[in-house]
């Protein structure tokens, strides 16, 4: 499976050399973000298509961190004042991929002192707002993984017979986070969705694999009802194995209530989105059907259309495709979903 590497931490120097140059301390939240790893990448928790980059602080300390962190959070905030409408005060702290969208912290007019509130400024409209003051700090700290959290190798990660890589996927990753099931730490943590009554969605993967927090918070990773209604046909399958897929299976991103593939009287395997699936096996026998049936279901024309869709993210497209292959024959099917 592959892992998310985050980069080393903000040597002191360099926080303390920004800080300088901003004349005033930076938020308490981003300090310790640094000083744990300098820029990377977190999830925004409320929308796959948004995963932001966090803006390094320029760290002298050797050639191969100068050049990562060249372009660093004055860079990024000097290219953000370009636009007029970026607030004056502000500073920018990530950006999603295509900077079209920025996160900027505020610095108060009359003190001087940088607020620990996150705003977003959209590129597009030139509006910015504070929606993301709740949720998004939470998402920042929860990407760092403290040495005390770190992975056990010798713990070997639950398989999901259902399910390829639900890190490649992203539902899976490596965090500090406590499981709120067995209320241990164990460096990954849960982040798609759970049905259920109560809020409790962030589980470990080994509570998700064997059954605990679906049987303790009474809740289903992905809705039975959806188990064998994707694709062409609906299948009908046995209780064990919706069971296992809604229950010790986990989801993965969509915009509409994701739906699970099936062929041969069993449930699919989740390969992920067609961009990430080798391109080899979907132009086989086995993926034929299935790319002609997306290709009809996405209104893809041309060969450099499907070429196109094959290899652009989701987020730059507004479709998302996935893909599933039968454990049994090797058959790919899956189904579209529109935004
Ligand atoms: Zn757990
Ligand atoms: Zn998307
Ligand atoms: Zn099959």
């Amino acid at each position: 499976m592959s892992r998310y590497v985050p980069p080393p931490p903000a040597p002191e120097s360099a926080l303390r050399a920004l800080e300088d140059k901003l004349g005033t301390a930076l938020p308490p939240l981003l300090k310790s973000r640094y000083a744990s790893s300098n820029g990377g990448t977190f999830d925004d928790p409320r929308n796959r298509d948004r995963e932001w980059q966090l803006h390094p602080v320029f760290d002298a300390s050797d050639r191969k961190q100068m050049k990562r962190t060249a372009e660093d959070i004055a860079h990024y905030t000097r290219l953000a004042l370009q636009d007029k409408r970026f607030p004056r005060n502000g500073i920018s702290i990530a950006h999603n991929f295509s900077l079209y969208e920025q996160l900027f912290v505020k610095r108060d007019e009359a003190s001087g002192v940088i607020g620990e509130e996150i705003f977003l400024f959209d590129v597009h409209t030139g509006q910015w707002c504070a929606r993301y003051a709740a949720d998004l700090p939470a998402a920042i700290a929860q990407a760092r993984v403290p040495e005390a959290v770190q992975p056990d190798p010798a713990r070997a990660l639950p398989q999901f017979r259902y399910y390829a890589d639900p890190f490649e996927a992203g539902v899976l990753r490596t965090s500090g986070e406590t499981c709120e099931c067995c209320g241990k730490a164990t460096g990954y943590i849960y982040g798609g969705s759970f049905y259920a009554v109560g809020d409790e969605s962030h589980f470990c993967p080994w509570c998700i694999a064997n059954g605990a927090a679906a049987k303790k918070f009474d809740g289903e990773f992905n809705d039975a009802a959806g188990i064998g209604c994707a694709g062409t046909e609906e299948v009908a399958l046995p209780p064990s194995v919706i069971a296992e897929v809604s229950q010790r299976t986990p989801s993965f991103f969509s915009y509409q209530q994701e739906r699970w593939w099936a062929h041969c009287n069993d449930a699919g395997r989740f390969l992920g989105e067609i961009e990430h699936v080798d391109r080899a096996l979907i132009a086989s026998e086995a993926g034929n059907d299935f790319t002609s049936d997306t290709r009809e279901a996405a209104h893809v024309g041309s060969d450099a259309d499907w070429q196109w869709l094959l290899a652009t993210p989701s987020r730059q497209r507004g479709i998302a495709v996935f893909v599933f292959g039968c454990l049994h024959c090797g058959k790919l099917g899956g189904y579209v979903d529109h935004s």
